[in-house]
């Protein structure tokens, strides 16, 4: 222990979120071939992680992994008046750069913008554009993530990386880590700003932004990027080279979920290997607008569904405007409440006598 102390590590202990294949196994409900099987698939992967951060150390290549914080609910109090009032969903999604260690937290609450393709596309393709931007020299791109649909596996994902491949001449390999073990760079930044986070009073989205910045101070502080609803843009609208990511198209064919690895072509091809070890295999276009023209392309600003007839664009609006309402009330208000007043208890009331009104 005092070797681990020296060395400032410690060891990692699993909680709740445990391998479902390692735990069968460990009951009993697993042969110890189908464990074998298992173990070695996370064995590949790590040595294959382990080629490509050597490979992305000569600078050519840009080597990130991505993953999504959990979900953190805003306002943050000890307060009891406001655990039975509904809080605001503030999501926060991570780019790690595994050679630099740069962390970019993409921030945004739920009034700015929801979790589907599109939202989690545009963090994705803004940033590498970024990136080659910044250093010309890089033309091959390589993404770990874990495989979940809406964020990294799906249609819409796959046809806007092929897309930015088209126009800025790069290749993009995208690799997924095996379920249950997706243990990656991306789990620090995470781990750091809940440390910084627990037991904090927080009222505002902007103030949890704050503190993400401030979670980590070596190597650097960690980015922020507070984005609004429109810094989203719509890749639902793309020309889709791509209409279906299933490899096989009969039962015992290879599916979605066997995808271990991507490689996305500037000739606008996508390939795929279900196995880390074998070569890339070319995903099949089920399409009749298989050359679709993607060089022209330019995303527009991400339209979001209503909800209870009002639109994301109005609820937004509506929340600016308590905010700053709450700020100037908030002292006057203060002076003649006993309990301890939170931002979200207000709005509560606020929001009864502003909707009543609207209608
Ligand atoms: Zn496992």
């Amino acid at each position: 222990m005092a070797v681990l102390k020296k060395q400032n590590c410690c060891i990692f202990k699993p909680k709740n979120d445990m391998c479902d294949t390692c735990t069968s196994y460990e009951s009993k409900n697993l042969t110890q071939d189908q464990y074998d099987i298992h173990r070695k698939d996370i064995q590949d992967m790590r040595s294959e992680k382990l080629i490509d951060i050597e490979n992305a150390k000569s600078g050519l290549h840009l080597l990130l992994c991505i993953d999504m914080q959990a979900v953190k609910l805003i306002a943050q109090t000890n307060a009891n008046a406001t655990y039975y009032k509904m809080k605001l969903q503030v999501h926060n999604f991570t780019i790690y750069n595994v050679i630099s260690h740069e962390s970019d937290n993409f921030v945004w609450d739920e009034t700015d913008g929801t979790l589907v393709a599109s939202t989690f596309a545009t963090c994705i393709i803004k940033y590498i554009k970024n990136s080659i931007k910044k250093s010309p020299n890089i033309h091959h791109i390589i993404i770990y993530s874990d495989g979940c649909f809406y964020q990294n596996r799906n249609v819409i994902l796959f046809n806007a990386i092929l897309c930015l491949c088209v126009q800025e001449n790069i290749t993009v390999e995208h690799k997924y880590l095996i379920v249950g073990h997706t243990q990656m760079e991306c789990d620090s930044t995470h781990f750091l700003i809940q440390r910084k986070i627990n037991k904090r009073q927080i009222n505002f989205p902007s103030e949890l932004s704050g503190l993400i910045r401030e979670s980590r101070k070596n190597p650097f502080p960690l980015k922020v990027h507070h984005v609004d609803y429109k810094y989203f843009l719509d890749y639902e609208s793309i020309p889709k080279r791509y209409v279906s990511i299933r490899p096989g198209k009969k039962s015992g064919e290879p599916t979605v979920n066997m995808i271990r690895a991507l490689a996305y072509d500037p000739s606008g091809i996508i390939y795929y290997k279900t196995n880390i070890n074998d070569d890339y295999n070319v995903l099949p276009q089920r399409t009749q607008q298989k050359n679709r023209d993607l060089h022209s392309y330019i995303p527009k600003e991400y339209q979001y569904p209503k909800r209870n007839g009002n639109t994301c664009r109005n609820l937004n609006f509506y929340f600016r405007l308590t905010a700053t309402a709450f700020m100037i009330i908030y002292p006057l208000y203060c002076r003649f409440c006993c309990f301890q007043m939170n931002y979200f208890v207000f709005l509560n009331q606020f929001n009864l006598i502003l909707f009543s009104r609207i209608k």
